[in-house]
């Protein structure tokens, strides 16, 4: 069976012709697809009968299933998502007290090859990259789910977007034009691919580029992101300067708060020193703690000392709220989790 969901207009309108019916019936679908997002062929309502049992010999909206969904107590939902090969991935929907702002955070890869030390994703390899149809079926996939419209998609899941940059970018487009979704309300985030990055500014997107610092040097950074040896600090440091320079876009630095690692006064001022002439905001993210690894989160005193130094020195800090954390919404533990307890049956 042939899959709908994904599929652009200008596709479905061939398709259309191809059964010998009008490409306003393209739109109608289209709509159903992607702003009404429907389970099957037969919500389809305003197709006639005797289409839509044309449209289900050859067709289905979707091959991709819910495998786990948890709700949090704060409303946060996270579902481990299968595809037809059996692989999963997470997506997480958050609701900000601003209901009208429902956000989507997408995995852009099985597995991650990346392996920071940190991370539950990183610690089971890099299995796959996702295709743009498989990136935007999770968002199809919350719709359907939720019967709400996502409004903002941040690349935060499993995975590392600019390693599979041209899949991410299709999704982009797919979000903007199909979904209509802005690319100002979509943010990439990333652990640093130093040529990835001055690909992306060439293109002069209007996303946000989110960048994973976590350390304020390049010995900390390394100790945890082995990444830093291939695409050191100083490296990273001038492709941000240039894409700032080339897109006039303000980036925002995701900075993980580790208890005694990488949250003191130094590191806070080391920090803010390298972060001086970038155009940034500045995002703390309370280490959110993996079973196997042998770091704890900042104390929240901590948080604040260091957030209160960096505002010091000129810039916009904002500490992340911790979402789901009792459904363990950090970034690759369902996934690792579900393949432990299959594991031990
Ligand atoms: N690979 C990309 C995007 C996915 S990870 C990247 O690394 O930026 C999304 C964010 O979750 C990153 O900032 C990552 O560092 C963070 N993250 C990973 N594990 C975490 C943990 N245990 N606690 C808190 N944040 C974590
Ligand atoms: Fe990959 Fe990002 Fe996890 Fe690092 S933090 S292992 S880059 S998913």
């Amino acid at each position: 069976m042939e899959v709908l969901a994904g599929l652009r207009l200008e596709e479905l309108e061939k398709i259309m012709e191809e059964l010998g019916a009008t490409k306003f019936r393209a739109k109608q679908i289209h709509n159903w697809i992607y702003a009404k997002s429907v389970s099957s062929i037969d919500d389809m309502t305003n197709l006639g009968k005797d289409f839509r049992e044309e449209l289900k010999k050859r067709f289905v909206v979707t091959d991709t299933k819910i495998k786990v969904k948890q709700v949090s107590s704060d409303g946060t939902l996270k579902y481990l998502i299968e595809y037809p090969d059996g692989e999963c991935v997470e997506t997480v929907l958050m609701r900000f007290d601003n209901r009208a702002n429902l956000t989507a955070c997408v995995s852009s890869q099985v597995g991650c090859a990346v392996n920071c030390s940190f991370c539950a994703t990183g610690k089971r390899g890099f299995i796959r990259n996702l295709s743009a149809k498989e990136i935007i079926e999770q968002v199809l996939t919350i719709q359907r789910d939720t019967g709400l419209k996502v409004t903002n998609i941040v690349f935060m899941g499993q995975g590392e977007p600019l390693l599979n940059l041209k899949n991410v970018l299709e999704a982009l487009e797919i979000f903007n034009s199909d979904f209509q979704i802005g690319s100002r309300r979509i943010t990439l985030s990333t652990s640093g691919i130093v040529p990835k990055i001055s690909e992306l500014a060439s293109y002069e997107l209007q996303s946000t580029l989110a960048i994973s610092l976590h350390a304020p040097n390049h010995k900390l950074r390394a100790e945890i992101m082995p990444i830093e040896n291939k695409y050191p600090i100083d490296e990273l440091k001038k492709a941000l300067l240039s894409y700032v320079e080339k897109t006039g876009r303000r980036i925002t630095v995701e900075y993980i708060m580790i208890h005694n690692f990488n949250d003191t006064p130094e590191c806070a001022k080391e920090l803010a020193h390298l972060l001086k002439d970038l155009k940034c905001n500045i995002n703390l993210i309370p280490y959110n703690s993996v079973n196997d690894t042998k770091y704890k989160k900042s104390s929240n005193n901590d948080i604040m000392k260091f957030k209160y130094l960096l505002e010091h020195s000129g810039k916009k800090v904002t500490v992340r709220l911790e979402r789901g954390a009792d459904i363990d919404a950090a970034c690759g533990q369902l996934r690792g989790e579900v393949l432990n307890s299959a594991k031990s049956n």
